[in-house]
């Protein structure tokens, strides 16, 4: 069998006792973590290993986890520079409604490029925009992921409540009801992978209270129950979805949303920006999960979440890059400095330390995503999941947290991604596809769907 060694790294695992090791090593034995363990590998460990990597000046943590992300908008970035979220999606529909599955596919191998170059192993994508004769959208999101060998939770999507029935797409972005449930159940039976190492999971998902119907909610929750799979959307991210669930159903958008069985520990929900203090409570008592996304809530002056308070309530909250129409950036890495900024900017010094973003960037988003068992900490047993961050050189030398280097400091090159075992990025570049290959795929792209407008 196939044994790696990480031998003398600053190692923070995330555990359930936040246990560091300032100088330790990790034991990967094929997909999995078979040690890890403070001091220097013993010779009988580094003997016979496939591979040992110098860990001299390295910060090991378990591979991020990006819990919320629309990898198709890699190929719609820059535009609606100064908008709220409403009217950037109003000039952003048109766009959207003229992708197919190649585009898709060029777009979500640059998005995802950016996120394994930025420390994130386990990737979820929500795609909700489907036109007609489009093409396997999720299928090519799934060989996207393959390709670069990236860990992933696809989420069917969908739209059924069009303009001309009060909802903010235009009616060509739309599907029918049907359609959206039936597609949505065929993505789960194609591509959806159970068990423990699965490197493809499905969820369906809804995309917002002000772009789906009612129906398409409560019917899409009993088809994931009757599936077994997970539950997401969109919840509480503006002040005008806030003010279009009152007009429309008379009540605040978790109301909603739980009035239709959407509170419950196999639901996870972007951004819940807008959360009062019983709807944490609430969120809390049913282990519904929030993905938390600082950069795009910045970026559509959408609000700050209530990361400090969630957290206290026991809410699970994974970090999110969100679209990159909306966050160009794309960097999952980043986020945990930006989550901590948005957080003492909104509730004061101690709102979010830097060893609990850590946690929610990793373990945290392993639990919104039902993955706590396998990954988001570097455990026996678990799978072999690692960003190795390189902190001895200029930008980090000399900081004198370790884990401060990665969580305050500027993002820290990426020296190894390890998913299931397995080398992704090595000093910075992708080991399986050539960047610049997947860069000029993304121009083309781009190029192509402006073309098309
Ligand atoms: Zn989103």
């Amino acid at each position: 069998m196939a044994r790696t060694v990480i031998d003398g790294a600053y190692i923070a695992t995330v555990d359930g006792s936040s246990t560091e090791h300032a100088t330790g090593y990790i034991v990967i034995r094929d997909a999995r973590i078979e040690a890890v363990a403070a001091g220097r590998a013993p010779s009988d460990v580094v003997d016979g290993a496939r591979e040992v990597i110098r860990g001299d000046g390295l910060l090991a943590t378990p591979g991020l986890v990006n819990t919320h992300h629309h990898l198709y908008q890699w190929l719609t970035r820059g535009y609606a520079q100064d908008a709220i979220l409403f009217d950037w999606l109003v000039s952003l529909y048109p766009a959207w409604s003229r992708i197919d599955a190649d585009l898709v596919g060029d777009g979500a191998l640059g998005a995802m490029a950016v996120l394994a170059r930025s420390g994130c192993t386990t990737v979820a994508d929500h795609h909700y925009v489907f036109p007609r004769g489009g093409g396997d959208i999720v299928g090519s999101i799934v060989d996207a992921a393959q390709t670069l060998g990236l860990r992933l939770h696809a989420t069917r999507g969908s739209m059924d409540l069009g303009a001309s029935d009060g909802g903010l797409p235009p009616d060509f972005a739309v599907e029918t009801t049907a359609a959206a449930l039936e597609a949505s159940a065929d993505a789960v039976h194609r591509y959806d992978d159970h068990s423990f190492d699965s490197m493809v999971r499905v969820a369906i998902a809804p995309c917002s209270p002000f772009s789906v119907t009612t129906e398409l909610l409560r019917e899409s929750a009993a088809l994931a129950r009757d599936l077994g799979v997970r539950l997401h959307t969109h919840g509480a991210e503006t002040v005008e979805e806030e003010a279009f669930c009152r007009e429309r159903f008379g009540m605040s958008p978790t109301d909603y949303l739980e009035s239709v069985g959407w509170l419950d520990e196999d639901v996870w929900m972007a951004h819940c920006v807008h959360l009062s203090a019983g709807d944490i409570a609430r969120f809390a008592a049913s282990g519904t999960g929030v993905a938390h996304c600082p950069s795009s809530n910045a970026r559509l002056a959408a609000g700050i979440a209530p990361v400090r308070d969630m957290l206290r309530a026991g809410v699970p909250v994974g970090l999110g890059v969100d679209g990159s129409a909306s966050n160009e950036s794309g960097q999952l890495g980043s986020e945990i400095r930006a989550a901590i900024l948005a957080a003492r900017l909104r509730d004061g010094a101690d709102a979010l330390a830097g060893r609990d973003a850590l946690r929610v960037a990793t373990m945290g988003g392993a639990r919104v995503l039902g993955r706590q068992e396998q990954i988001g900490s570097i455990e026996p047993g678990k799978l072999a999941d690692l960003a190795l961050w390189r902190i001895d050189g200029v930008e980090h030398a000399g900081i004198a947290d370790p884990v401060a280097a990665l969580t305050l400091g500027a993002m820290p090159p990426l020296s190894r991604l390890i998913v299931q075992g397995e080398t992704v990025v090595e000093d910075g570049d992708l080991v399986r596809v050539d960047a610049g290959e997947v860069a000029r795929g993304v121009s083309r792209a781009s190029r192509a769907l402006a073309d098309r407008l």
